[in-house]
């Protein structure tokens, strides 16, 4: 008895420090297991890279800020653009980075209401909810306080521009799904220059209001074509280029970064400054696809919107650009890349929003600023901050 039990556990012993000592050496010698495969992009719309020199008076006036969103763009997201981009991106010009928490007021997962709202208004609201607290309260975005202090203010996304993170910077409402209450405020005399998806939500309404006339009521010009959008140079400009969304890239062209310069552009003519918002709006929804290719497509794209925001910051010197994203989407990671061939293998953990920390980049003067980790509500405070603007009184 007492023989064979000893038997028994010498022989459990034996195996365990078997079973121990494969795995130990298996990790000394760096054999990992590859069972997992991802997904290979091989990037067919590279593009050149231009140098952006660092601004001569880091210290001078900020007039404009450009606030550039990758929806779910995580850290990997943009290390997949730059491994299918020659190893670069306009973003690594924004080298004053930091990292900001995106957690919601009810849920550690946020979703891009709240995160919007987070950046927009600098208040931490309940998932679902776009410019207003958790206790249903307006909060004012800093796109409508840029407006109340004399700025031009913008917005260009791909989406509609009623989703959810255009919405949190113009409308006040408890649920992201009130698409039509969200057009509404958009017929506003706090914003100028708009471009976007969204055309149904203006003109094809369930209450039969047409939303067109009252834009123009309120000066804007309207455009549905692209083509239309060229030979507008100043004044308001509603562009509502889509019933919905925008395509997927490439089939939408270069409408995203286009768009970025016209918007810029236009706004840039009032001597007061400005605030633009550029959204990157697809790069969430490959990542809820588990898409790797369309993200990376997209990716791509968001940061040739970058680069036409840095250009006009290099020559300004007086425009602080902020590049950051609401959360990250698809818990991606990145395992290889062929830098030569533009190839890079992803493997996404999930088709849901993370928690991860997501990374901030920024150029300009007050760039600084942006440095360390902090909440997404800071940001808001930060672009008060370098505007110079009063804190709000609660
Ligand atoms: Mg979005
Ligand atoms: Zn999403």
């Amino acid at each position: 008895m007492n023989l064979s039990k000893l038997f028994l556990v010498l022989s459990l012993l034996l195996i365990l420090n078997f079973s121990f000592g494969q795995e130990t050496k298996k990790y000394l010698q760096g054999e990992y297991n590859k069972e997992v495969t991802g997904q290979v992009y091989t990037s067919p719309h590279q593009h050149k890279v231009d140098q952006i020199q660092a601004i001569a008076h880091p210290n001078a006036e900020i007039r404009n800020v450009i606030l550039l969103i990758g929806d779910g763009m995580g850290l990997a997201q943009v290390f997949a653009g730059f491994s299918a981009n020659n190893d670069e991106l306009y973003i690594q010009y924004a080298n004053q980075t930091g990292f900001q928490k995106t957690k919601s007021k009810n849920k550690y997962k946020t979703d891009s209401a709240a995160a919007g709202t987070a950046l927009a208004c600098g208040t931490k609201t309940n998932n679902g909810a776009i410019g207003v607290d958790s206790d249903g309260n307006l909060v004012p975005s800093i796109l409508e306080i840029a407006s109340e202090n004399g700025k031009a203010t913008g917005v260009v996304v791909t989406c509609a521009i009623t989703h959810a993170t255009p919405a949190a910077f113009v409308a006040h409402t408890g649920s992201r799904k009130n698409t039509a209450d969200i057009a509404k405020f958009f017929v506003s005399d706090k914003i100028d220059v708009f471009i976007g998806g969204g055309l149904d939500d203006f003109s094809q309404r369930a209450d039969n209001d047409d939303l067109i006339p009252e834009l123009q009521e309120k000066g804007f010009q309207v455009v549905t074509k692209t083509e239309e959008l060229h030979t507008i140079n100043d004044g308001k400009l509603a562009a509502l280029l889509k019933p919905g969304h925008l395509e997927k890239y490439p089939e939408r062209g270069d409408i995203l970064p286009q768009s970025t310069a016209k918007a810029i552009d236009i706004l840039s003519k009032d001597k007061d400054g400005f605030f633009l918002m550029v959204e990157g709006s697809q790069i969430d929804w490959a990542g809820h696809d588990m898409d790797f290719t369309y993200l990376v497509e997209e990716m791509l794209d968001f940061d040739r919107a970058v680069g036409a925001a840095l250009k006009f910051a290099e020559k300004d010197g007086h425009t602080l650009v902020i590049i950051t994203a609401d959360h990250e989407t698809g818990g991606l990671s990145i395992h290889d890349a062929n830098l030569a061939e533009g190839s890079v293998e992803g493997r996404f953990s999930t088709d849901n929003h993370s928690t991860i920390m997501v990374p901030v980049f920024a150029y300009g003067p007050g760039a600084e600023l942006f440095t360390g980790i902090y909440e997404n509500t800071a940001i808001f405070q930060k672009m008060m901050e370098s505007f110079k603007f009063a804190k709000e009184k609660k």
